[in-house]
């Protein structure tokens, strides 16, 4: 696929749309159904960025792993950063969902959140 051309992912149509630099410095798009893939389109092909989700270390929980979640997007290209702090990182238990596990990841000023509550270990 082209580099101007992407395929939306805003909902299950899957539309490629292609972006289009105008004169004036900005950008048309072709291909998308509606206006929020021209958005996400133009997104992607200007300052791309992608929620975080993995799993990290728990100690003392009844699972080994806790499921997270980035509170917005990041860069695209911190991704990689954010997700080997994650995999460094250890945190004890109890916690709960919506805990905050990591403030300004890798200084994007996103939060990196509990996505599940964990108990500790009996
Ligand atoms: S452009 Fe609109 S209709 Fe097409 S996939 Fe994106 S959101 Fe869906």
């Amino acid at each position: 696929m082209a580099k101007n051309v992407y395929t939306c992912v805003v909902c299950p149509v899957s539309c490629t749309i292609e972006v289009i630099p105008n004169a004036d410095g900005g950008f048309t798009t072709e291909g998308n159904q509606c206006k929020r893939g021209e958005k996400y389109a133009i997104s992607e092909h200007t300052d791309p960025v992608r929620m975080v989700t993995t799993t990290v270390k728990i100690r003392n929980a009844i699972l080994p792993r806790l499921p997270v979640i980035s509170e917005g997007e990041v860069p695209k290209g911190k991704l990689k950063e954010c997700l080997n702090d994650l995999y460094q990182i250890s945190v004890e238990a109890p916690v709960r969902c919506g805990d905050i596990i990591v403030k300004n990841i890798c200084g994007t000023g996103v939060n990196i959140l509990a996505a599940r509550t964990m108990k500790e270990k009996n």
